[in-house]
């Protein structure tokens, strides 16, 4: 190559480095949404929709091989027992996330006496291999909390936030070489080819604020559907247990740690409340078969009732505590819409999270709350948000409509306080 053309090369370098870096860091910035059921910021390059396609591929590929070597069990007693534990979380998961019961619920019975392992990918496609039991010795309260935990994963969409991470850093790697080669052909054909890999769900380890997630949701699902909490402690006791020269791949790909326990036991008393609840409320009649059942026949889930994950926060909520103290008026542009959005939808767990969050000191975001605390039926709660919200529309800086560039989002926010209060 001649000298002109090297030092050419190596300008057009930079100014692409520069041009990638930051198509990059757009990219990234775009794709990061908050999960309203976490209430957490997450990456998401890629819809839950197209990963849930993705995992079912993968998913059906281990079910034939499963199947060819004679390692799936479909019937029997392990198979019904796994199933009737299964459906019971099944029936509590649709609560938190009701578009999810439309999910294609589906549990694998793996023969594989060595392999202490579980997991549920994205869409509900669930998986579970016979070391559990023959290993581990698990008891049915013990399984709850693993499947618990496994479907906490899904419902909190961490298999396309896992998949979006490792796209991010796959994507700053082609970026620097599509901007060091130059033929950015190459990044086009490597980005599709990228979205390939549904394996990682099973064998790329989980970040720890994944994992604790998945541990609150796994336990506050097996709580509510009457299985004991106490089993998430004994279940991981038992795991670290287990013989260190054949550490299970559930502890390879659930980073297991002092904080795991600590977190459990912090949890432990509310979760005991839910699991009282739960045993003083037991139905007769078994949950409907989520696994085997027509589709068509699943029990109807009202969005707007969407039931939220237990936190001190929406304690408060609940009790009609909550204080709006905050004033920062950049900030409250920027979620505005989105608080309207949910109103709108009436999407009363989502809109009183955000409000919480959102934390603005003003009329119509008191009657936000009300009016999420009387969509889920606390009625004492919304009484008392009616109220604040009446008196703060009494006050020049608390009532949108006086405050500049705050605005009442289009509703006559003073009339519908008078009428509700
Ligand atoms: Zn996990």
């Amino acid at each position: 190559m001649a000298v002109n053309n090297v030092l050419r090369n190596r300008l057009n370098v930079s100014g692409r480095l520069v041009a990638s870096v930051l198509l990059l860091g757009a990219t990234v910035l775009a794709g990061c949404a908050t999960n309203t059921m976490t209430g957490r910021k997450q990456l998401s390059l890629v819809s839950e929709e197209s990963v849930a396609r993705q995992s079912l591929s993968y998913y059906s590929a281990m079910e034939s091989d499963a199947r060819k070597k004679a390692k799936l069990i479909t019937s029997g007693p392990l198979k019904e027992r796994v199933d009737a534990i299964t459906n019971r979380l099944i029936e509590q998961a649709v609560l938190y996330r009701p578009d999810s019961r439309d999910w294609d619920w589906r549990v694998l019975v793996i023969d594989e006496p060595k392999t202490v392992n579980a997991f549920c990918m994205p869409g509900g496609l669930m998986g579970i291999y016979t070391g559990m039991f023959e290993k581990l010795q698990a008891t049915d309260d013990e399984v709850a909390q693993v499947m618990g935990h496994e479907i906490g994963h899904a419902l909190a969409g961490h298999g396309s936030e896992k998949m979006s991470t490792r796209i991010a850093a796959n994507m700053a790697a082609i970026v620097l070489a599509a901007a060091v080669s130059s033929n950015v052909k190459d990044f086009n054909n490597n980005q599709s080819a990228l979205l390939v890999g549904a394996t990682a769900f099973v064998t790329l380890p989980n970040s720890r604020e994944t994992e604790s997630e998945a541990d609150r949701i796994g336990i506050e699902l097996a709580a509510r559907a009457g299985y004991e909490p106490q089993a998430a402690v004994t279940l991981w006791q038992k795991m670290a247990a287990l013989d260190k020269g054949s550490t299970p791949v559930f502890m390879r790909t659930h980073p297991s740690s002092e904080v795991r326990a600590q977190d459990l036991q912090n949890l432990g008393p509310p979760m005991a409340k839910l699991h009282n609840h739960a045993l003083a409320n037991l139905k007769e009649k078994p949950p409907y078969d989520w696994l085997q059942g027509p589709r068509e026949q699943r029990p109807s889930v009202d969005p707007s009732q969407a039931i939220a994950l237990y936190s001190p926060a929406w304690e408060r909520f609940v009790q009609g505590e909550v204080e709006l103290k905050g004033n920062n008026v950049l900030a409250y542009q920027a979620q505005k819409g989105s608080l309207k959005g949910a109103f709108e939808k009436s999407q009363w767990r989502d809109l009183a999270v955000q409000v919480m969050e959102a934390d603005f000191r003003l009329d119509l975001n008191y009657w936000y709350l009300g009016r999420a605390a009387l969509g889920l039926g606390h009625a004492q709660a919304a009484q008392r948000y009616m109220g604040r919200a009446f008196e703060l529309s009494q006050t020049e800086d608390g009532a949108c409509a006086k405050r500049t560039f705050v605005g009442c989002a289009g509703l006559d926010v003073k009339k519908l306080v008078e009428e509700t209060r």
